[in-house]
């Protein structure tokens, strides 16, 4: 099927200053990143902070604008940010974030929170609103008596219930999840990811899912993709990506979160600094953390090369034949 979502050769660049009175420094956060979501599929976008996933996520849904690159969504150009075509394509495309506590108004009972998209929106009357409200509290596994609560009188996981019944009650085709369960205990956690599993296979929803942890993005997707420093590394459906990880960073992800059943290869043990997209290393940006790293590696930047239908990966060491099937 036609992409729900694409992101074309999208480039993003913040600047940032070193100290209070320092130069300006420009820092690429995502670099020509071409990704693609189909209607009904999850997609995980996993990496360590600083690899761009979250700027990823905000350019999916029109937040932030690329400066170079173009996103489409449902086959048309996403219209600027605070435009009124926008406005209201943000009905079809929500996101649920990190920190519900951040995101949630303190001083309102969470069920008027819950229906506040309606408003801004201006779906439905006084009563249609209200039914909306209690739906969605009911489909998070929330009653009626959490709606009347305040967001601290909830419980973390609870909290994210609200973030998401709020985020659906529009009836979206898209969820972007940037780090949804990452603040929540691990118990809490695998309930709010199975919440979302549910949602979407009853729902036939898009989802991008960003973490840094990758057995939650196994859980949970259909296809992964891996970026380091503003680049995708590796590609494909979760478990190619998972049981037979190509790239030697996803090899190191995956040997820090084992996957029952995977593939014995060498083990990759991550070592050196955590990126910084300040600091970017020449050539393959992974080069000072790969045990595999030679002389070409810290000359030439490999490119994200097909191996295989859906599957990717940019390492100098990955031979691949004209065919495009991953020699081993
Ligand atoms: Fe390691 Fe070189 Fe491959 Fe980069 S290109 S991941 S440094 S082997
Ligand atoms: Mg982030």
């Amino acid at each position: 099927s036609a992409p729900l979502l694409s992101l074309n050769e999208v480039t993003r660049t913040y600047t940032s200053r070193k100290g209070l009175f320092g130069t300006p420094v420009a820092v690429q956060a995502v670099a020509g990143v071409s990704l693609e979501v189909r209607p009904g599929e999850t997609l995980g976008i996993v990496g360590e902070s600083g690899s761009g996933k979250s700027t990823m996520g905000r350019m999916a849904l029109g937040l932030e604008a690329p400066d170079s690159g173009s996103v489409r969504f449902d086959g048309a150009a996403m219209p600027d940010p605070g435009s009124e075509s926008w406005r209201s394509l943000r009905k079809r495309a929500q996101m649920v974030f990190q920190d519900p506590l951040g995101a949630l108004d303190r001083r309102l009972p969470v069920a008027d929170q819950i229906g506040e998209p309606l408003e801004i929106h201006g779906i439905g009357d006084k009563a249609a609103r209200a039914a909306a409200i209690a739906r969605s509290l009911e489909m998070t596994g929330l009653s009626a008596d959490h709606g009347r609560r305040f967001p601290h009188e909830l419980s973390g996981g609870q909290r994210q219930r609200v973030i998401i019944a709020r985020a659906l009650i529009t009836d979206p085709e898209l969820l972007v999840c940037d780090e949804p369960v990452s603040a929540l205990d691990v118990s809490i956690q695998a309930q709010v990811v199975n919440l979302l599993i549910d949602l979407q296979a009853e729902r036939g929803l898009a989802m991008i899912f960003i973490s840094h942890d990758l057995r939650v993005v196994r859980q949970i997707s259909q296809r992964v993709a891996v970026m380091y420093l503003g680049h995708i590394v590796e590609e494909g459906t979760a478990e190619e990506v998972l049981r037979d990880p190509q790239h030697p960073y996803t090899r190191a992800l995956v040997s820090a979160a084992p996957v029952p059943g995977a593939r014995q290869r060498q083990r990759v043990i991550l070592t050196g600094e955590p990126p910084n997209p300040a600091a970017r290393p020449s050539g393959c940006a992974f080069h000072p953390r790969c045990p595999l790293a030679t002389d070409r590696c810290r000359a030439e930047m490999p490119v994200l090369t097909r191996l295989a239908p859906g599957r990717r990966a940019a390492c100098h060491l990955i031979q691949h034949t004209p065919a495009g099937m991953a020699a081993k």
